[in-house]
C-alpha cells in the first residue's frame, strides 16, 4: 500500500476528464504518482516509510509478450489510473513490487 504523495496530470488524464476515453466510469485516475509505503507484505524488498515512484503498467505476467519480457505488449495488461484507479486517492494499491521503484533521496517526489 502506496500513501500517495504528488500525482501528475497527464494530457490522457485531461482525456478521460471530458473525452470519455477511459474503459469504465467512474474512475480515480492518475497514473504518474509517487508516495511513501504505508504497508508491505511479508518478504518485501519495501518497508513502511521508503520512497517509492509507481510504475502504472501491470503486465499480466502469463501471455506470450510477458513471457518474452516485452511487458509494454501484453494482452491483459492492467493500468493506474486508467483500468484501475490511480493516483489520485489517497492511496494505492501495488500488488506486485515490481510495480514500485525506490525514489533516490537526490530526487524530490515532486521531481517526476
Ligand atoms: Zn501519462
Ligand atoms: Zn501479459
Amino acid at each position: 500500500m502506496v500513501q500517495v504523495a504528488y500525482a501528475g496530470i497527464c494530457n490522457s488524464d485531461i482525456q478521460r476528464s471530458f473525452g470519455g476515453g477511459a474503459y469504465h466510469y467512474p474512475l480515480i485516475m492518475g497514473h504518474e504518482f509517487s508516495g511513501a509505503v504505508k504497508e508491505s507484505f511479508a518478504g518485501s524488498r519495501f518497508s513502511a516509510g521508503d520512497r517509492v515512484v509507481v510504475y502504472p503498467l501491470l503486465p499480466c505476467h502469463k501471455c506470450e509478450a510477458c513471457q518474452t519480457g516485452d511487458y509494454a505488449q501484453c494482452l491483459d495488461y492492467d493500468y493506474f489510473g486508467s483500468r484501475r484507479p490511480g493516483g489520485f486517492a489517497a492511496s494505492s494499491m501495488c500488488r506486485r513490487t515490481t510495480s514500485c521503484r525506490f525514489l533516490p533521496m537526490s530526487i524530490c517526489s515532486t521531481q517526476l
